[in-house]
């Protein structure tokens, strides 16, 4: 059966990390929304300069601009077998989105993923990575920022697939290989 899952979590979770080795054991390709808008700022194109600000801000890009984006990326014709989203939908209005992209090509979401991270834990991967790749989003006032939005605009989103039925959480503190077997063993065990 196709797989097509989202990864949810906090910004320091491994989401990164983690949904390249799911989507290559998974035979399906790893969308990072945040990966397509950072090549597009270091190749300088319009939707880079765009998104550049708000990025550097901490803030979410406005949903307009990455709703087209993913819908753009999803019709290509290797997400037609199945997917992993990582770091989208991150608002009620993506989630909206990618129902109506999903129902008009006659698919569903067989996995939500919920990579759970402590918050001390987090900010400390976070400002670790800042001094090892200079990310401009990752200085420690940004950082703030962005677990705040995640908080307000993202966690929300936990219980709306969690009604549905379709969400499993998985504990993303300690090493990058017991992740990755929680997370298989996860998905192993579940119904999709
Ligand atoms: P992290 O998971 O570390 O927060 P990402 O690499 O996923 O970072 O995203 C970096 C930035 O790209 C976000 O802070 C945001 O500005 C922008 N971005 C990524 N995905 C989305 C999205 N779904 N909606 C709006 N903005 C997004």
């Amino acid at each position: 059966m196709s797989t097509r899952l989202i990864l949810l979590g906090p910004p320091g979770a491994g989401k990164g990390t983690q949904a390249a080795r799911l989507a290559t054991r998974l035979g399906v390709p790893a969308i990072s929304t945040g990966d397509i808008f950072r090549a597009n700022v270091s190749e300088g194109t319009e939707l880079g300069q765009l998104a550049q600000k708000y990025m550097n801000a901490g803030e979410y890009v406005p949903d307009e601009v990455t709703n087209q984006m993913v819908a753009a990326r999803l019709a290509e014709p290797d997400a037609a077998d199945g997917f992993l989203l990582d770091g989208y939908p991150r608002t009620e209005a993506q989630v909206s989105e990618l129902d109506s992209i999903l129902t008009g090509n006659g698919h569903e979401l067989t996995h939500v993923v919920e990579l759970t991270a402590d918050t001390d834990e987090v900010v400390a991967r976070l400002l670790n990575r800042a001094e090892e790749q200079g990310r401009a989003d990752d200085t420690e006032s940004v950082i703030r920022r962005r677990l705040d939005v995640y908080v307000e605009q993202t966690a929300p989103l936990v219980r709306i697939y969690a009604g549905r039925g379709l969400l499993v959480q998985v504990d993303g503190m300690g090493d990058v290989d017991e992740v990755t077997a929680r997370l298989a063993d996860a998905l192993g065990s579940s119904a999709g």
